[in-house]
């Protein structure tokens, strides 16, 4: 038997390389994180990443220890979201 690989078989592996959450490391304002499965064009990931500020976590609950605040465009169900 042959085994196709789908999408799904792939995944799971990519997200153990990529973090899942990026968070901003501006000292300027507020540290938001950002959920990158959920990402919005508000996030302005792309200029994080081009000013040098972005910290990659793989949990949420890793960037909240770390005094992220979560991005209300992109995580606004969660408790503090801004
Ligand atoms: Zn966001």
């Amino acid at each position: 038997m042959l085994l196709c690989p789908t999408k799904l078989d792939i995944i799971p592996e990519e997200a153990m390389k990529t973090p899942r959450y990026l968070g901003d490391s501006n000292k300027n304002r507020l540290s938001h994180v950002h959920d990158l499965d959920n990402r919005k064009p508000s996030c302005s990931i792309e200029s994080i990443r081009w000013a040098g500020h972005d910290v990659a976590f793989r949990t949420r609950e890793e960037a909240f220890a770390a005094g992220y605040v979560p991005c209300i465009f992109c995580l606004p169900y969660e408790k503090g979201a801004s």
